[in-house]
């Protein structure tokens, strides 16, 4: 049986197809999140990967910010419940994922089975979350992709001690107009947002092996200065993007089953 869990995001929409709740047949990570053609096109993208059609698939759940919104789908699920399974699907020893997207992060615990404990979550402010590292990219003049790599030629780590990001973007220029290196400064803007995330994840509490998830786990940087500020090792899987829509489809193959 097939299922399919779609992740509308707000800044990006993620498809995992799944066969008996068990083997990964499709994957597909689109850079436009919610209310945009976004999540219609990485579901085509998984479909066609698979060489499905909509009708094949006997479940699909739809998880994230948008996912009231999304047509079709035959149960709407948390993205907490499911990032906290996809994770457990990837690295089953993990009981602490720290899930930093594109407009917000959550830190959570979960259980040997996947299952949320408890979880924490800021989305009051860009501080901390993927649409800072975005802004600061812009003002830098490189791609967000770029900036782990960046990072790591870093030799003096500029200090951003701002938390708002509308500050902490004058402040990045400043560094610019005072000669900082850019790979400095993209340093101290990880080490900006691994100190919010920090904060939060320890509000949780930060217990047995550590995993990121979410698009920003794609920056090493961001990685790095969380396993800095929180003294331990943090495991990233490569499709750490797609946990939540991992997670979307395996709950989808557990209500089908
Ligand atoms: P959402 O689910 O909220 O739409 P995602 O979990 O997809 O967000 O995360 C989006 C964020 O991830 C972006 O704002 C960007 O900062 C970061 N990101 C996405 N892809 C990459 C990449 N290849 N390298 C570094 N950062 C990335």
């Amino acid at each position: 049986m097939m299922t399919m869990g779609v992740d509308v995001g707000s800044t990006s929409s993620k498809t995992v197809i799944l066969r008996d709740g068990k083997e990964i047949l499709a994957k597909a990570v689109v850079s436009m999140g919610t209310g945009t053609a976004g999540p219609e096109q990485a579901l085509n993208q998984a479909l066609s990967q698979a060489g499905l059609e909509r009708k094949d698939i006997g479940c699909l759940v739809a998880t994230g910010y948008g996912r009231l919104t999304f047509p079709g789908a035959d149960h709407q699920v948390s993205e907490v419940t499911c990032h906290g399974r996809g994770i457990s699907f990837l690295l089953p020893e993990v009981r602490t994922v720290i899930d930093i997207g594109g407009q917000d992060a959550k830190a959570l615990q979960i259980n040997e089975k996947g299952r949320l404990m408890n979880f924490v979550m800021n989305d009051k402010c860009a501080a901390g979350t993927g649409r800072f590292l975005d802004v600061m990219a812009k003002v830098l003049g490189v791609p967000v992709e770029g900036l782990g790599d960046l990072s790591a030629q870093a030799e003096q780590p500029v200090s951003i001690s701002n938390v708002c990001t509308v500050f902490a973007e004058s402040e990045v220029i400043s560094h610019l107009a005072a000669g900082a290196k850019l790979s400095d400064i993209a340093a101290g803007i990880h080490i900006s947002v691994a100190r919010r995330v920090a904060a939060l994840a320890m509000r949780v509490g930060v217990e047995g092996q550590v995993a990121m998830s979410g698009g920003v786990a794609l920056n090493q940087g961001v990685v790095r200065a969380m396993e800095a500020e929180l003294k331990r090792p943090i495991q990233v899987h490569p499709d750490a993007q797609l946990a939540g829509a991992l997670g979307a489809a395996l709950l989808a193959a557990e209500r089908a089953g």
